[in-house]
């Protein structure tokens, strides 16, 4: 299917499962970026936004962000300095990143880092912003992320989705946060009673096939319903496919002191799965190499070439 077509003034930088996409919405004295990538692709981040396709030489005057995840903030602190521009987070996310809470914001907590960066204004649920000559409505989409926006231009259909929706499912859901999954049903039914011709997910190039994907994130959710240990597995083997592409390769003679070391694999294994670390490493490989998320190089894995 070709790809759906976007209004002049959004540009999509699609990215990867490291670095969340990064959508430009260009207006004249308003040039506004929403989600900057993982911090260790920053640099990379900044390059292709000044490929002239998107912000090429043109200032930029607001860094935005769906929500405060480590693949969608870390390049918030280096496009800041370079440009000027205020950065801007959900209101919800907002304290967390002020007090830079490492466990809240899954940083340390998940083995994974973030350039700390101030926040200068707050977006509202709610609230109506004017960016890219469209206005775009702030729907709260609590779930993967308490705080997550999404941003939503009715005249065009279009649909900012962050990890809310995704083509295939949506970002993961923390079965220690009891809220989450309810929430996660009642962001997805807000969701599906929009006009939605082309999503433009925060991991994935844009679709347009909204339904399908609504009946997808659906079927997923009823899943983890049904089967809430099912979302813990699912957290540790995205944690661990994001710290492989994250680092390049990770050591397996040294894979379950790792798991052991980490906060959230040790936590979770300790309340969801209760495996020696040994076992927990031997079954995360084991399930990520099937799934090709990962595969074993001598004495390393690496990323799969599902992650490719
Ligand atoms: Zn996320």
């Amino acid at each position: 299917m070709s790809a759906p077509s976007l209004p002049a003034s959004v540009r999509v930088i699609v990215r990867d499962w490291l670095s969340a996409n990064n959508i430009v919405l260009l207006q004249p004295g308003c040039n506004v970026l929403i989600d900057t990538g993982y911090v260790s692709r920053a640099d990379e981040t900044l390059q292709k936004l000044r490929d002239p396709q998107f912000l090429g030489d043109q200032p930029l005057h607001l860094i935005a962000n769906t929500h405060c995840h480590s693949d969608h903030m870390g390049g918030n602190a280096l496009l800041a300095r370079i440009y000027g521009a205020p950065i801007a987070v959900p209101t919800g996310e907002a304290s967390l990143v002020r007090n830079w809470d490492t466990r809240e914001l899954w940083l340390d907590y998940a083995d994974q880092r973030c350039e700390r960066f101030e926040v200068t204004e707050e977006l509202h649920a709610g609230a109506v912003y004017s960016w890219g000559g469209l206005r775009w409505e702030a729907i709260a989409t609590p779930g993967h992320d308490m705080g997550a926006l999404v941003f939503y231009c009715a005249a065009e259909g279009l649909l900012i989705s962050g990890d809310a929706l995704w083509e295939n499912g949506f970002g993961i859901v923390m079965p220690h946060e009891p809220q989450a999954l309810p929430a996660t049903r009642s962001t997805l039914e807000r969701l599906a009673h929009l006009n939605v011709r082309v999503v433009i997910p925060g991991h994935g190039p844009p679709f347009g096939d909204f339904a399908g994907a609504m009946e997808r994130a659906f079927s997923r959710l009823r899943a983890f319903e049904a089967e809430p240990s099912r979302m813990a597995r699912n957290v540790l083997k995205v944690m661990l496919t994001f710290s492989v592409l994250a680092r390049g390769r990770l050591p397996r003679s040294t894979l379950a002191a790792y798991l052991d070391d980490i906060p959230i694999y040790r936590e979770y294994n300790a309340r969801y799965l209760n495996l020696s670390p040994g076992a927990l490493a031997h079954w995360l490989v084991e399930e990520l190499a099937r799934a090709q998320a990962l595969r074993i190089s001598g004495a390393f894995l690496v990323p799969g070439d599902a992650m490719g």
